[in-house]
Formats: C-alpha cells, structure tokens, sequence
C-alpha cells in the first residue's frame, strides 16, 4: 500500500513579489533545517509506526510518491537534499518505483546538482518556468531569463530526467493569449511532459498587493483572464495533453502521482518547517518558523512525536495540530478535492468509503447544481460542466 511523503524546502534566493508560500533567504539556517529533517524523518517513522499513512482505500496508483516542494528545494547544497532523500527511503523502506520529485528553478540548476538528484533517486523534476517571455519574467520579478529556463530544460534532459513538468504563470500584466500558445509549444518541443499553469493571484502581504491593489486596472481584466485559461486549456489540448486537473495537464502516462493522492483524500507524511500532512483524523502542520522547526527537532523524542500525533499533546514550537476530523467533514473534502479534478467525484467510490450514496448525503447541492447547468453525470460519476469550472468555488461552497 502506498505512501506520500511532502517535504518543505523554506528556502529561496530572493522573494518574489508576488509569491505568499512561505520561505526564506538566510541560507546559513539551511544544514541545521536538513539536520533536523533527518531526525523528524526518524521520528516520524518510529512514532507513526508502520501502518500509518499506507492509505488503505484511498489509493488508485499504488505508487510511493516523495515530493520536495518549497522554497526552492534546488537552492540549497545538493548534497543536503540528496541525503535527505535516501534518509526517507531508506527509513519508510519505500519502493524502487516511486514517484520522486523535486521543485527546481532554473537560476540554481547545475549539472553536479542534477546528478546528485539522479542518485539519490529523483526521477521527476518540476520546473518553476512561469514564461518564456522575458519582459513576463521581468514583471514576475524571477531570477532567470527566458534562455535560462531554455537551458535548464536541456541540462535537465542530459542529467537523464524524462519525467519533466513546468509551471506557467497567466494573467500577468503585459502577458497575451498568444505569448502563452508560444510557451506551450516550445515546452512541447523542449520535452515538457507535464505543465502546471497558475493563475496570477493578488495575496495580502506580497509585493504584488501593495503594488496593484489601488491600480486593479492595471492587472489582466477577469474576462481576458479567463479566455487565457480557456485558450490555454484547448491549445494544450491541441498538443496531445489531457486536462486532468484545473490546473494541471499532463501527455498519456504523466499525471503527476503525488498530487493526484491530494485529490484522492490519501493520507500524506509532511517534513519541515511550512509543511502540512494529513493522518487518520489529523490534518496538521508546521509552523512557518525554520529557526523554531530546527531547534524543536533537535529535542523532540519519539515518544513527544508519538504523543502529538495522537493528539494528547499540543505544546510544540513547530508541529500544531489544524483540524481534527470528523466522518461528516471526511465527506465534505471530496466534492472539494475531486472536483478540481476532470473526471470529478467517483460515487462508487464514496460509496465503498462511507457505506452511503453521495447523492443522498449532499442531494440539495447535487440537484441545485445540476439544474444551473454547473454540475453534470458523467458514468457513475459527477463533475463540473464549462461554466461549473467558471464557478468552481461557488459550486464547492455548496457542498460545506
Ligand atoms: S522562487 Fe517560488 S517559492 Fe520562492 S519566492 Fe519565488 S515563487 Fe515563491
């Protein structure tokens, strides 16, 4: 049965202006963060105990899957990252064919960093791209130009990496329709097997929202915003990708697996300071506090990790428990997470998890949306419709 392992890297070279995950520039706190993610990986095992997150169930890949997000897991010593890895593995005994990916951006790539990658068993890499547009680049304040994110894509192919997504950013100023069928295809041509295509979002607290939120006029409008992500949909189409998520395209055989167990309500181990996970009824995670993260682990025992996994214990620096779910709010996650998804909710599915029919837990929410034209049956299963999609999280609230 398998497992799902996310790992947070809290660190980047410079913030950008329009980024709200959390992360930080002091590098000297980066060998005591790796440290102490060794030992929670440790810790996390010997308290967990084997059974744990094995997503009995739940799972449809059967695949272990480890992901390296961030912060940008590609900027600290590759040695540190490399050890971290083969530590997981080793101690959660994962198999051979696991889906091991990394976060990278192309302005700390190199090809001593890629080669530590492959051997500790990385075998998918997510490239944070955004454009190929330099003034795009320039407005999004990245570090890297258009040909860097060119090069980074060769060296990633010569390292060996076939399993290759990039992340694309729309609805930036200055950005057009066409510029991105032009992204799109290059990262065809370049050997892209995955794309992740975001949408610019002002959060409270960036750069971005100082900067544009008395000049909304200045921002891609709603409308030109929307025949973007349309356009985008259906040029990627064109290409021979399947939508398989609201924001994630992928060619035949390339869904990402991790991020596929989110969607599936699998349960899921976090690492790290800023990492979240999800066991039994626990929804928990770690504060946004490397310095915090660092020296807690160094005094954690097994028996203090154990107890807070079991919700006895609440007094930690880092590890803080978000939400304790009931069987009802279990039931309340699945229109949530299944409909970002093309193929929507799966009733036999719910079924065989909760011993009863979706339809008859949200049937108001079901037929409300299906009479607006914003839900639709597919076999056995119920997904949004084109102006569903539109409305998403209207459709989504309906449900809570
Ligand atoms: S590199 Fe990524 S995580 Fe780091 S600040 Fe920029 S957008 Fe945020």
């Amino acid at each position: 049965m398998a497992r799902h392992i996310y790992v947070h890297n809290p660190f980047c070279a410079r913030k950008c202006p329009y980024c709200d995950f959390y992360s930080i520039t002091d590098s000297s706190l980066c060998e005591g963060f790796y440290r102490a993610a060794e030992k929670e990986v440790r810790l996390l095992r010997s308290a967990a105990g084997t059974d744990a997150g094995t997503n009995p169930g739940t799972d449809r890949y059967g695949r272990d899957t480890v992901y390296f997000g961030g912060g940008t897991p590609s900027l600290p010593n590759s040695r540190y990252v490399a050890s971290l890895l083969r530590t997981i593995r080793e101690v959660f005994d994962l198999s051979p064919d696991s889906e091991m990916t990394i976060e990278a951006n192309p302005s700390s790539l190199a090809p001593d960093k890629l080669s530590d990658y492959r051997e500790a068993g990385f075998n998918r890499i997510s490239l944070g791209v955004q454009s190929l547009d330099d003034e795009v680049l320039k407005t999004l304040g990245r570090l890297h130009d258009s040909q860097g994110a060119i090069d980074a894509l060769f060296m990633i192919r010569e390292a060996g990496f076939t399993n290759v997504s990039a992340d694309l950013i729309t609805g930036v100023p200055g950005q057009t329709v066409d510029g991105i069928k032009k992204d799109l295809q290059r990262f065809y041509e370049l050997g892209v097997k995955h794309i992740s295509t975001y949408s610019l979002s002002l959060e409270e607290g960036t750069q971005f929202y100082d900067r544009y939120r008395n000049s909304l006029e200045d921002l891609v409008p709603p409308d030109t915003e929307r025949e973007m992500y349309y356009e985008t949909r259906r040029y990627l189409q064109s290409l021979g990708f399947e939508v398989y998520e609201i924001s994630n395209s992928c060619l035949p055989g390339y869904k990402s697996i991790h991020n596929s167990s989110y969607w599936d309500s699998c349960e899921y181990f976090a690492i790290g300071a800023g990492a979240h996970g999800y066991l039994g009824d626990m929804r928990y995670g770690h504060r946004d506090d490397v310095r915090a993260y660092t020296d807690e682990m160094k005094l954690l025992s097994t028996q203090d990790y154990k107890e807070f996994l079991e919700g006895k214990r609440t007094d930690f620096k880092s590890l803080y428990v978000e939400e304790m779910l009931t069987e009802e709010d279990k039931m309340k996650e699945v229109p949530f997470l299944r409909l970002r998804t093309s193929e929507g909710i799966r009733l036999d599915e719910f079924k065989r998890r909760f011993g009863v029919e979706f339809e008859d837990v949200f049937s108001q929410a079901v037929e409300s949306n299906i009479a607006k034209g914003l839900l639709e049956r597919g076999k056995r299963t119920l997904r949004l419709t084109r102006s569903g999609r539109d409305l998403a999280n209207q459709v989504m609230e309906d449900f809570l």
